[in-house]
């Protein structure tokens, strides 16, 4: 009998020997089928990598397999492919990065099929006047069942106050009837669509024309500005691959998954479209899975994690919003999913649309080197006009909790023609920070480097870092003084301010602490596409793809945030985001105004962002890249560590770098920076530093990280602090 060389979710960067379990035939041992071993003291679901004839681990040592759980491979071969390619690339434990791209209740062992759900509907012929008059609670389950002609769970009867206990009584009187339920495994043949498509204008024309002239692989870069019609670029795009019988793949950031996408594509498909957001059980993921893997679900619409959705025949692979960081994980895994997705195009031979207003700067830099496909959208679409921005100098003028005289008075034209304003800032809870007026005792947070926010609803400090919390103290801890002023505003600030200026209209706040309820999100919008004149005042949730068809005037409260930033993509941040919350202004009928409080109105990258637009601002950003040589100029890894003593981390970082540089194997054109502590050196009570490894030559890194990783695993000290390496960071934190 041969061997079973499986990839187990450990961090361990290597395979594992087992012998087949007892009783399992060779027909059985099929590269990709989930195996349960096993390890250590525990039980855990590896997957079979290879059947090999020779192992370095001794007959006597080996272990058998616990069973073969999969008659067939759970993931099709491409993406079996993608997750072996994930691994090695971003020089992840394989064993986890199969796992990852499996839905947990696979990695957990569960059989890889639909839910056994037990639904009740009426009997045929059941009525309600075959029941005697006075069993009145047997007639309203029964008129309950008869409502629900698909078929209703008893958890669901239960919540609609029905009594489940009688449900056998209506059985016997032959009424009711119980069956297995399995979702949407029916397939049709119809017509796909809804309604009709809209008449393009000539420019979404000619993207189109491209993109479904390609039925390989071809990855395009679609630059629309801000309300051009991306979506229905898409959309059209994604009518043709249905057409010919095929999937689509769609991906949105992670705060873009909102009902709003989702009711836009059901809009127009009268197809079955899977959405897998964040509030799903792992039992309704794997069926939204199932429906994609055999080819029932036709659109697949979700967040980073969906690249791995498998698609029994894959037309088209859109990312929307590209250039949002949400799509790299920064943590465990830290893969991109953007950069998946164009992979895992050229393994299914199909084309990819990356679509933004503001495409990463990687992203530009590959359409400008010809790797991907230019498609540009410059007019908005329909009648709308592109917003005109104001820059307001707010150096001499006074404010009122952040709010220049000059911008209350626009806001309140705008309010009183009737249409909506867009308040954005950076930062949520009530100010960033509480500051001693006697001493300038400032109330930091004790276990990171930074301060804590002050909020009001409820009353607390905050560490939006660590996530830990105090009490507002009465006193300040240093002199004792009780003059404790709050320090700048956050949006709870801005909502209280502009509620007392302009009493009469609604203030609808935005952010992470107004969203987390369920359903929040999708109450807030309901409001604001009611179109009543009101005030939104928000974080970046605001910016991101909505369509606000009353919003006419936008006001950015600090537009200099993020202009003297540490991080080389600090710039390119701002830019983005200053643009994409500018776009939401103006996007229908009414035209649209952006105002921006500035410290630094004569700013030359603002102004030029401002006046020449985005592409322009990236050529010059491009050019600042290239002379420096930083990413995408050259390729860029992270080797994070940390530890509970400071300087700990550092050294282990300082003897990686001078024992890798003296290995006379090391790679050609490796460039090493550091180690240095991390901007913000203590963070959750631990330790941070970090080393920069760069080479313009992609292979040459790689086998450097491969050494790396080595290293790592072998070195005792490193067992000791945790430590983690980031292939292509996006944020260098
Ligand atoms: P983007 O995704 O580029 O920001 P959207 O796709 O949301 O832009 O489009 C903005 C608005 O323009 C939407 O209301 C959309 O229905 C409308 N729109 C898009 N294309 C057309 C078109 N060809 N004719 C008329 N209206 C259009
Ligand atoms: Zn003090
Ligand atoms: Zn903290």
């Amino acid at each position: 009998m041969p061997f079973l060389r499986l990839a187990i979710p450990t961090p361990l960067r290597r395979l594992f020997d087992y012998l087949p379990p007892e009783g399992c035939s060779i027909e059985q041992l099929q590269p990709g089928v989930r195996v349960m071993v096993p390890f250590g003291r525990r039980q855990l679901v590896g997957v079979l990598m290879e059947v090999v004839e020779q192992s370095d681990v001794p007959i006597a040592k080996m272990k058998p397999a616990i069973a073969i759980l999969d008659a067939t491979p759970p993931l099709p071969p491409q993406l079996f492919k993608l997750a072996r390619w994930g691994a090695s690339y971003y020089q992840h434990p394989i064993g986890e990065a199969i796992s990852q791209a499996l839905p947990v209740l696979l990695r957990k062992g569960d059989p890889c099929e639909y839910a056994h759900e037990h639904l009740w509907r009426a009997a045929k012929g059941a009525e309600i006047n075959k029941l005697s008059g006075s069993a009145v609670r047997q007639k309203e389950l029964l008129q309950l069942l008869i409502e629900h002609p698909k078929g209703i769970s008893s958890d669901a009867i239960r919540a609609e106050g029905g009594q489940t206990s009688l449900l056998k009584k209506l059985e016997a009187k032959d009424l009711a009837e119980s069956f297995i339920h399995h979702p949407n495994t029916e397939r049709q043949i119809r017509e796909p669509l809804h309604e009709a498509p809209l008449t393009l204008n000539p420019e979404q024309q000619e993207a189109l024309r491209q993109i479904i002239a390609e039925d390989k692989f071809k990855p395009f870069l679609l630059l629309g500005i801000t309300g051009s019609g991306k979506t229905e670029v898409y959309l059209q795009a994604i009518e043709k691959v249905i057409r010919e019988g095929k999937q689509a793949l769609v991906l949105v950031p992670e705060i873009g998954l909102t009902p709003q996408t989702t009711a836009r594509f059901k809009a127009r498909f009268n197809l079955p479209i899977v959405a897998l957001h964040s509030n799903m059980t792992d039992r309704q993921r794997l069926d939204a899975w199932l429906q994609a893997r055999e080819g029932i679900a036709k659109i697949i619409i979700g967040t980073r994690s969906a690249i791995f959705t498998p698609l029994q025949h894959p037309g088209i692979i859109i990312i929307d919003e590209e250039h949002d960081n949400s799509f790299k994980q920064q943590e465990g895994y830290r893969y991109s999913a953007r950069d998946l997705a164009v992979m895992r195009a050229s393994y299914e031979n199909i084309p990819v649309i990356l679509g933004s207003a503001t495409p990463s700067i990687e992203s530009l830099h590959n359409a400008q080197q010809g790797r991907y496909q230019w498609l540009r959208l410059t007019q908005r679409a329909g009648n709308a006009l592109p917003p005109k921005f104001e820059l307001l100098d707010i150096r001499q003028s006074a404010l009122q909790d952040g709010l220049s005289s000059e911008l209350i008075g626009q806001i309140g034209q705008h309010l009183q023609q009737g249409t909506q304003v867009l308040v954005f800032l950076n930062r949520r809870g009530f100010a960033p920070t509480l500051m001693c007026h006697d001493c300038g005792w400032l109330a930091d947070c004790r276990r990171c480097d930074a301060h804590m926010t002050l909020h009001r609803k409820p009353l607390h400090l905050h560490c939006h870092h660590c996530d830990s919390q105090r009490p507002v103290p009465k006193a300040c801890d240093n002199c004792g003084s009780d003059e404790l002023k709050p320090v700048g505003a956050g949006t709870e600030r801005t909502e209280e301010a502009l509620l007392k200026l302009f009493p009469g209209f609604p203030v609808v706040r935005v952010d992470r602490d107004t969203t987390q309820r369920k359903n929040a999100m999708q109450q807030i919008m309901e409001q604001i596409h009611q179109g009543d004149p009101c005030i939104l005042v928000g974080t970046q949730m605001l910016a991101k793809g909505h369509h606000f068809p009353k919003v006419t005037l936008v006001a950015i409260l600090n537009s200099d945030s993020g202009l003297f930033s540490a991080d080389f993509r600090g710039m390119e941040r701002t830019a983005q985001l200053i643009l994409q919350v500018a776009g939401r202004a103006g996007r229908a009928d009414h035209p649209g105004k952006v105002v921006m409080q500035t410290h630094h109105a004569d700013h030359p990258i603002i102004n030029s962002l401002v006046s020449e637009g985005y592409l322009e601002f990236a050529r010059q950003e491009l050019a600042q890249r290239q002379a420096a040589q930083l990413p995408p100029l050259t390729n860029c890894a992270l080797l994070r560590a940390e530890a509970n003593h400071q300087s700990t981390a550092e050294r282990l970082l300082r003897q990686v770098r001078e024992d890798l540089e003296e290995d006379i194997l090391q790679p050609q054109g490796v460039q090493w920076l550091g180690p240095f502590p991390s901007p913000m050196e203590k963070r959750a009570g631990q330790f941070r530093a970090q080393l920069v490894l760069q080479c313009p030559d992609r292979k040459a890194l790689h086998r450097q990280l491969i050494a790396l990783t080595h290293y790592m695993e072998a070195n005792p000290l490193s067992r000791k602090i945790r430590w983690s390496l980031d292939v292509d960071p996006v944020d260098m934190f």
